[in-house]
């Protein structure tokens, strides 16, 4: 088969597009012939590699992807070769603590596909067949890898552990990346309020057109906290969705109105942060974590996306063969919304 992958950890130029064995579906895996993959940040922090992540060289990157069903593994019911699916990254053992609980994010044996076992930038895949979901006619392959990961994430975060009420306001921090596109739809069609702190005019423009409220230039608005604090009459925001960390952890904090929930959804400019505790305690703030999310959350958000209620945003579709040129408008953060490769 045809497939993007790297032989070892290092930059975007490693990526090569080649001829690799074709995988074969084991005991309750489908294997699925790949039409469209979407990129993640993530998929550059694995060509990197970090201590402790030992993969199987070559490695295939990609967590997100759709296309057809093109073989089963003994005991799949329910698929048949040539159905539209799209593939839910989260693999979980399906037996443990967790997994029972319907918490399978949690699992005790949990994996991302493209991140420790091979991944969706290849003409085919192997998943268990509880990782696919059946997609619509109506529904591209496109668009289909383009919502998954980010629209489960963004709804796990906001609806499953933040609770997100109507009349709420919620502050995202990022208008314009895949996870921030997707929480700004699922946060207006939850009622909430979404204030949007971006870095350019065209990024919160894309947010306007997602149905975000308030937007803050944080390119002119050098404080966005002290900024909201007053567009809310001094009470501060009810959720505030931090994925950078470490540099924008204190104005989380101060953002929020007493009772707040913070969100720590990543930490894309460092995983250390410093905690000014008076926030904290005197105002009965929570902090939650969140990521990925379940199999459950998954199809919840999917029906959503396939009634068009919610919307992925494309970026630019590549041939797998420029998949470099892909990875660099990636790492560059040059996109709005999700980039994707065409692989068959
Ligand atoms: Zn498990």
């Amino acid at each position: 088969m045809k497939a993007l992958f790297f032989e070892q950890h290092g930059n975007i130029s490693n990526l090569k597009t080649g001829e690799l064995d074709n995988p074969s579906p084991g005991p309750g895996q489908v294997m699925v012939r790949v039409h469209s993959a979407a990129l993640n940040r993530l998929d550059l922090w694995v060509m990197e590699g970090w201590k402790g992540l030992n993969l199987e060289m070559p490695h295939i990157p990609g967590a997100d992807g759709a296309g057809e069903i093109a073989a089963l593994g003994d005991g799949v019911n329910g698929l048949s070769p040539g159905d539209r699916v799209v593939i839910n990254a989260n693999l979980s053992c399906g037996s443990c603590r967790a997994c029972l609980a319907g918490q399978d994010n949690m699992c005790r044996d949990w994996h991302l596909l493209g991140e420790t076992v091979r991944g969706t930038c290849a003409e085919l895949v192997c998943v268990p067949a509880d990782n696919v979901l059946q997609i619509p006619e109506e529904f591209s392959f496109r668009e289909a890898a383009a919502s998954s990961l980010v629209f489960l994430t963004a709804w796990h975060s906001l609806i499953t552990r933040a609770n997100l009420q109507p009349g709420e306001k919620v502050l995202l921090i990022g208008a314009s990346g895949g996870v921030n596109t997707a929480s700004i739809q699922i946060a207006k069609l939850a009622g909430a309020q979404v204030f949007v702190v971006g870095s350019s005019p065209e990024k919160l423009e894309l947010a306007a057109s997602l149905g975000a409220d308030v937007f803050i230039d944080r390119s002119i608005e050098e404080s966005w906290s002290r900024h909201v604090y007053r567009l809310t009459n001094k009470q501060g925001v009810d959720i505030v969705v931090d994925n950078i960390g470490t540099d924008t952890f204190p104005s989380s904090l101060r953002t929020l109105r007493k009772g707040g929930r913070l969100l720590t959804v990543g930490n894309t400019s460092g995983p250390v942060l410093e905690l000014d505790n008076r926030f904290i305690f005197g105002k009965h703030l929570s902090i939650l974590g969140s990521t990925m999310g379940t199999k459950e959350d998954f199809y919840q958000v999917m029906q959503l996306l396939f009634q068009g209620k919610l919307k992925p945003v494309l970026d630019l579709d590549f041939l797998l063969e420029n998949a470099q040129q892909a990875y660099t408008r990636l790492a560059q953060g040059q996109q709005m919304g999700k980039i994707t490769l065409e692989i068959s």
